[in-house]
Formats: structure tokens, sequence, C-alpha cells
């Protein structure tokens, strides 16, 4: 992967440059949060964390016509843009990876490959604050799924090439770009070292899936699920979560159909429902357990890694204040606490 440096004073111009490749997004405040908006570059702000929503908006938006019926066919929906998304952190990016992995493993899903075609990605280094924690989940650093990567260090940056694409939108901007020099190696390393130091959030994810698979009865999911209001904030603002549904709107008059994907989420009370009006999940704490099988225990046997990346997304928003980190505490020490109780007993 290649280097090199961008002088604080040619970020703006190198920024406006790449306005040349799509129409040019990045994070901008919206009331006490963030949100990803097409701005003017001056406007977004560097020491942005975690938007509202995640950038997987950009790949399966939320509400996306995807055929259209019209003179007894149909036809493929695309609404493609060209795009160049600047902000991304580390661990939105692994998010990403995860998102591109489901889209495009099994069932390639071409609306998905479409809108990533269209799209630069520019990734940016990040200070943690008081809900990050993906340094624990492994995710704090990334070396693939982006095109650009800018590494903030006040005085410079340090821009990390990340594929031919972004190769090809460096070459019509190489006057703003220098070669690296052993100081700014330095100065790398110590901003890394100050960087992981900041950390406050840890969880320990070891030996989860087996966790997780023995507390299959335990009354920690009643808990949640007395709390939970089945919103699915959780779902929707978490950069790996993919469900989605579809459905066709009928003009009885024109005879049009359009068929809409939109995302949907494992926590609602009709996700498991199937003809006949069985839900195979009516208990809120089923489907909270659900979830968190899927990112901590199914997600880990198919990939080798879990399908949480610590952006704290889902500590932030949940309106009830379940967090990830409390629920992955309260299972370990649960089974642990059980373990030494047999391991007693057993000895006595
Ligand atoms: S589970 Fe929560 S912290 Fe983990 S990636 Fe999803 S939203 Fe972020
Ligand atoms: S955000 Fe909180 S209340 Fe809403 S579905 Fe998720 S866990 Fe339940």
């Amino acid at each position: 992967m290649r280097v090199f440096k961008l002088k604080r004073e040619n970020f703006l111009p190198f920024l406006k440059g790449l306005e040349k490749f799509g129409e040019l997004w990045g994070p901008v405040k919206k009331g006490e949060n963030y949100v990803y908006a097409k701005e003017d570059p001056e406007k977004f702000e560097l020491k942005a964390l975690r938007t509202i929503i995640p950038a997987k908006k950009f790949f399966i938006p939320k509400n996306s016509t995807i055929l259209k019926f019209k003179n007894g066919e149909w036809k493929e929906h695309y609404e493609v843009r060209k795009r160049v998304i600047f902000g991304l952190h580390p661990c939105e990016l692994n998010g990403l990876n995860i998102y591109h992995r489901f889209y495009t493993r099994l069932y390639p899903d071409p609306y998905y490959l479409k809108a990533r075609e269209n799209t630069l990605i520019v990734g940016l280094s990040c200070m943690p604050d008081d809900k990050c924690f993906c340094f624990a989940t492994k995710t704090s650093t990334v070396d693939e799924g982006f095109d650009l990567f800018l590494t903030d260090l006040e005085d410079k940056f340090l821009l990390w090439i990340g594929s031919p694409k972004g190769e090809d939108a460096i070459r019509t901007l190489s006057e703003f770009l220098e070669e690296v020099s052993q100081k700014d190696i330095d100065d790398y390393i110590a901003w890394r070292k100050r960087r992981d130091r900041a950390f406050k959030l840890d969880i320990d994810l070891e030996g989860m899936p087996e966790i997780v698979t023995f507390s299959y009865d335990s009354p920690i999911w009643e808990k949640m699920g007395d709390a939970c209001l089945s919103c699915g904030t959780c779902t929707m603002v978490c950069p790996t979560c993919t469900c989605f549904d579809i459905d066709d709107e009928y003009d009885i008059r024109q005879d049009e159909m359009n068929r809409q994907r939109f995302w949907y989420s494992c926590v609602f009370r009709e996700y498991s429902m199937v003809a006949g009006g069985h839900n195979f999940r009516e208990a809120k704490s089923e489907r909270l357990k659900l979830w968190y099988t899927h990112k901590l225990v199914g997600f880990m046997s198919e990939y080798g890694s879990p399908a949480c990346v610590g952006c704290g997304r889902c500590i932030a928003s949940c309106p009830v204040g379940i967090n990830v980190l409390s629920v992955v505490k309260a299972l370990r020490k649960e089974k642990t606490d059980a373990f030494w109780k047999r391991v007693e007993v057993k000895n006595a």
C-alpha cells in the first residue's frame, strides 16, 4: 500500500479536487449528532465520530425501488449516482467489509455492486470517545475496503492508497502530495500510541460463541426483553446489520407496480411470523437473543470474526439503555460463576 504526505493547507483543495469523481459526501453536525451529508467540504467535521446512520445507507438505501412493472414486463431499476464518501472511520470501514461479504458472497446483489462500483471511499482516522470499543473488537485499524485513507496528524495528513481506484484518483491530484519522511513516520507512530491509549471501554469477546450458546436459557434475555421496546433502532444504526424486506406497490389504474426494498429488523415482531400467523419468536427476549446469537456466534463460525465492530452506535441510540457491553459482561459473569459453582460442588 502506498502512502504520501498531504500538508494541512492542501487538505481542502485536495478534497475539493475529489469532487470531479462524484458528489462529495462527508460528516456534518446535526444537532448534537453527526450525519453524512452532501455539503461544501468546508463544513465537514474532521473530529466527528459515529454518524447516526452508518455508511451502509449509500449501498443499500433505507428504501429503494429495485424493480418496475410496466406494459406487462418487469425491469430492473437502478438509481446510481457517482459519489465520493469522505470521513469513514476504521470501525465503519470494517463494518462495510462485513456488509460487502454478505452482499457479494453467496448471492451477489447487483444493486449493491453497482453502488459500490460508483463510489470512491475515503477513510479518516479518529480519536475514541466513551462509547468506542473498536480496539477490543480488533477493528480500530483497517487495511482493505477503502480507496483512500487519511490519518490526521494535526499539521499534516498521511494519505494511504488502498485500491486501483484510489491510485487513479490521486493521479490527477498529485500536485498536493509529497513523499513521506522519517519524521512523518515517527509522528505517525507517536499518534498511534496516543490513539490506542485513548480507548476507555473494553469488551472481552474471547470464548463468546460458547458462552452465548450455553446461555440459551439464561434469565438475562428475559430481563432485556422486558426492557426492550422492539423499536429496531439498534439494528438500523448498526453498520453490520443487513436485514431487508421486499414489498410491491401496485397502481391498479395504471397497471404498474414498483417492487421496493427497505431495511428490516430481526427485533420486529413480524420478522419471525410465518403463514398461518405462527410466530417463532413471539417474545422480545427471543428476538434479542437472535440478534446477539447472530452477531457473536453465527458470524463467528461463518466468517471467523464477530459482526460487531465496536462503533458504539447501538449504545448511543437505544432508548432504554440496553448496552451490548453490559450484556456480554453479564453473560460472561453468569457462565463463569456457574462454572466455578460446579467446580466447588465437585470438590466438596
Ligand atoms: S453491535 Fe452496536 S457497537 Fe457493535 S457494530 Fe453494531 S451498532 Fe456498533
Ligand atoms: S434499540 Fe433498544 S429498545 Fe430498541 S429494539 Fe434495540 S434493544 Fe430494543
